[in-house]
């Protein structure tokens, strides 16, 4: 059955084996969110915003799921519970084994304690908007009213974020 919503997802992992994580997170959401219907190559990436021993692994997913979006917000979070990821008690960010986002839910535009949507630091983060583009370079993004190609040209992160995997495919 084909899902009524459209969720992207973004993957990543930089405690080994990440690869693994990746493919056990894949695994679970097609199971418990809905069917993968098409997914980025793997990108390998500097850590963001504070120093790791292990660079990370990133991919997006679009899923089709009957879900809303606090209902896949839960599973993701149960899916990294699973996956051994560990919080920190404090703000900030640290290494993972696993985390999952949510960067779009159809077209929606909202904000709430718990859940932001679009994921707010889309357009600040190459290891997003490069599997983005790879995805759909001509989606707009519902709030910024800007394409994944444009959100790309004009972002100012430097980190480097490089092809690991070429593995990009529509399974429609
Ligand atoms: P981060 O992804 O920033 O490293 P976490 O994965 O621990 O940190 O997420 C922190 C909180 O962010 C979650 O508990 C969740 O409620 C919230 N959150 C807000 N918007 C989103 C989103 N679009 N996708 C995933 N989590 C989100
Ligand atoms: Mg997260």
């Amino acid at each position: 059955m084909i899902g009524k919503h459209k969720v992207f997802l973004l993957l990543g992992s930089n405690i080994s084996v990440r690869m693994h994580y990746l493919s056990f997170a894949k695994e679970q959401i097609a199971n418990r969110i809905g069917a993968v219907i098409a997914l980025s190559s793997i990108w390998e990436s500097e850590p963001w915003g504070f120093d790791a021993e292990m660079s990370f692994l990133n991919q997006v997913l679009v899923v089709e799921t009957d879900l809303d979006p606090f209902a896949v917000l839960k599973i993701i979070q149960e899916i990294e519970n699973l996956a051994g990821r560990k919080r920190n008690p404090e703000a900030g960010y640290i290494s993972r084994t696993l985390d999952i986002d949510i960067l779009f839910f159809d077209e929606e535009v909202f904000q709430n304690p718990k859940l932001t949507i679009p994921h707010p630091q889309i357009p600040n983060r190459r290891f997003t908007l490069l599997p983005l583009v790879e995805i759909d370079a001509d989606f707009q993004h519902p709030q910024l009213k800007q394409s994944m190609r444009q959100l790309l040209n004009s972002c100012a992160d430097t980190g480097n974020v490089e092809l690991v995997k070429n593995q990009m495919c529509y399974e429609i």
